[in-house]
């Protein structure tokens, strides 16, 4: 098994090549739950979600979040009504969010409420929440203090952030499926994520940095110079005193990593690490990145080479 370390676009991007090389249910996800949020009466998991779509063939793979051919009459409305839903929820997508909340209010935890949800998707692949409990990633606005999809999707990340902290109630710890997930693996993948807001919010759960010791593994850059493919990573890096770009990024992750994946096109240096085309424009692209870094898993070497 392999366990990935993932938010809800760069890692899926690579996800979907995997998933064609091995079987879903050799595929473990952590996944960040730092963006998730109580919207309309209902919860949103953003990267939970992407992922579960994902495994079960229906993500929107335009934007990376949200059902294929979802509708958006329920949203309209509710605009209409005078609600303040800034994120624009699908009529499917929804229903998935009021499931959530409704296995939470009954009393089951995250990770309970995701496998309900994986079993009416037919999802087989094991998709872990990183914690049970409430963490949420805030970034510091000239108006202060901001959930994270309030700054990126309600003010479009058009604001100059210059702090970034997390808010919980408790300090998150990985949750035990996530721990035993890990400690099975062959081998440990972090993909091209956000580090800020996707992949360091796992790292920071109790236990996790523990828990992949011993263990192969490989990280992928979501940098090209200073610029992330998509998205704000590079105001995230710099809000939270990181250098943008893959050197910063693998700082964050060297004590952790055997393997640093940098796009081909990257100009700069990580002295040590490999080269590869991570630029994942259609699946094919996503197949072949997958393609040489599961060659690259010590014991996998030589399924996966001569295709
Ligand atoms: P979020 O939860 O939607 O923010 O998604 P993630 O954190 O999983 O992914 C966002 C990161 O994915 C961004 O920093 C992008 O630079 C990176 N990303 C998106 N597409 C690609 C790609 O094709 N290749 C690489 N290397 N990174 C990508």
């Amino acid at each position: 098994m392999i366990t990935f370390l993932s938010g809800g676009t760069g890692t899926p991007k690579l996800l979907l090549g995997v998933r064609t090389l091995i079987p879903d249910e050799e595929i473990a996800v952590v996944v960040n739950t730092a963006e998730d949020l109580w919207i309309s009466g209902n919860h949103l998991s953003p990267d939970v979600d992407t992922v579960i779509y994902l495994f079960s063939g229906i993500l929107n793979t335009e934007t990376w979040w949200g059902m294929r051919d979802d509708t958006f009459v329920t949203h309209s409305e509710a605009e209409r009504l005078g609600t303040d839903e800034f994120i624009a929820i699908g009529d499917r997508d929804r229903a998935v969010h009021i499931a959530r909340a409704d296995f939470l209010r009954g009393g089951m935890t995250l990770t309970e409420a995701t496998s309900c949800l994986c079993r009416a998707f037919g999802v087989r692949a094991r998709v872990l929440p990183m914690c049970d409990s409430g963490v949420t990633t805030i970034v510091k606005t000239p108006d202060g203090w901001k959930h994270f999809q309030e700054y990126w999707v309600r003010l479009r990340g058009r604001v100059e952030i210059d702090g970034v902290a997390r808010r919980a109630d408790s300090p998150p710890v990985l949750t035990k499926e996530a721990h035993d997930a890990i400690r099975e693996s062959d081998a440990v993948v972090i993909g091209p994520s956000n580090p800020v807001t996707s992949i360091l919010p796992i790292l920071e759960c109790e236990g996790a940095r523990e828990s992949l010791r011993g263990l192969p593994v490989i990280a992928v850059s979501p940098f090209i110079g200073d610029r992330p493919v998509s998205g704000p990573a590079s105001a995230l890096m710099k809000a939270a005193g990181y250098e943008p770009g893959s050197y910063g990024t693998f700082l964050l992750y060297k004590d952790l990593i055997d393997l640093f994946v940098q796009d081909i096109r990257d100009p700069s240096v990580v002295t040590g690490a490999i080269r590869l085309d991570t630029l994942m424009t259609d699946v094919e692209k996503s197949v072949s990145l997958a393609r040489e870094i599961l060659t690259r898993i010590p014991g996998l070497e030589t399924s996966f080479k001569a295709e």
